[in-house]
């Protein structure tokens, strides 16, 4: 089984290794705020899916070495968390931890849109952005197993303060809380029932052709391509995979980021295709990556 942490949300699959597209059982939590609180919840999870072979975690920040986290803008309270360890010996099964996007990533190569890819960039688009790199067909991971951390590129040194305690990092435009940053600007604060403005209200509010609420998924889709043509300009992917939570809302800005993406990166219309797809497991593909970890 596999769980993906999220800055917001914790997601536990159950999947048979063989046929790893099939979901068996799935949970979804938020996540708590201490790192006491994640492990337990960790153990909790693990035991309601029945995690009897193994488990896979998948954590939005910093793995260093397949054992630790070091450090996670998203997910505060976790900071030098010996996760590996910590939930191994409560639930005495093998445990394996990674990067979330880098699970996503796995996974999407294995059985979905990355089969047959060599060079891959995926991002996840939740709470924040994370990213997973495939150079030559294999996961990279870097130095230090840091690598892929694109939501802190930063796009506006003079922008908005980021959870990292740096200023316009990519994150704070075209992820789920940039979103919501950049519907507050327009003076979008609450909907008409007085309800705070959240990702899943700006789409409610799309959906019903509210003007500002289209305006601000429009200026979303220009920021997620403007850092995609960045990524592309350095590393030169054939396929750019979006995943995370708001893939499963793509409809609302991934054919504008296409466009703007040519626009965008080095040489756009003359370069060959970069494509840009969605994740084939949507939202679940960091938590079935997990389970895919040995
Ligand atoms: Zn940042």
């Amino acid at each position: 089984m596999g769980i993906d942490v999220g800055g917001t949300k914790m997601l536990a699959v159950a999947v048979d290794r063989s046929q790893p597209t099939e979901i068996l059982v799935q949970h979804l939590v938020s996540t708590p705020v201490t790192a006491e609180g994640v492990i337990s919840s960790l153990i909790e999870l693990a035991q309601m899916c029945g995690a009897e072979r193994q488990l896979g975690i998948g954590l939005a920040g910093l793995v260093e070495d397949g054992e630790v986290l070091r450090a996670a803008p998203n997910l505060q309270c976790m900071i030098d968390v010996p996760v590996r360890s910590a939930v191994e010996g409560a639930l005495g099964v093998p445990v394996f931890i990674d990067n979330d996007a880098t699970c996503a990533l796995v996974a999407e190569m294995t059985y979905g849109v990355a089969q047959g890819s060599y060079d891959t960039v995926l991002v996840t688009l939740g709470t924040g952005i994370g990213g997973g790199i495939a150079i030559g067909g294999s996961v990279r991971r870097g130095a230090h197993g840091f690598a892929g951390e694109p939501g802190h590129m930063c796009v506006d040194p003079f922008g908005p303060l980021c959870v990292c305690g740096r200023n316009g990092c990519w994150e704070r435009y075209a992820s789920g809380s940039g979103v919501v940053r950049l519907a507050q600007q327009r003076g979008l604060s609450a909907d008409r029932n007085g309800q705070d403005i959240t990702g899943e209200v700006l789409v409610e509010l799309a959906r019903s052709g509210d003007a500002v609420a289209l305006e601000v998924w429009a200026e979303f889709a220009e920021w997620l391509a403007r850092g995609l043509a960045n990524l592309a300009d350095v590393l030169d992917p054939e396929l750019v995979v979006i995943g995370g939570g708001l893939v499963s809302v793509s409809d609302l800005y991934l054919e504008r980021t296409r466009e703007l993406f040519v626009r965008e990166v080095l040489g756009g219309r003359s370069r060959r295709r970069t494509h840009i797809e969605p994740a084939q497991s949507g939202p679940s593909a960091g938590a079935v990556g997990a389970a895919l970890l040995h």
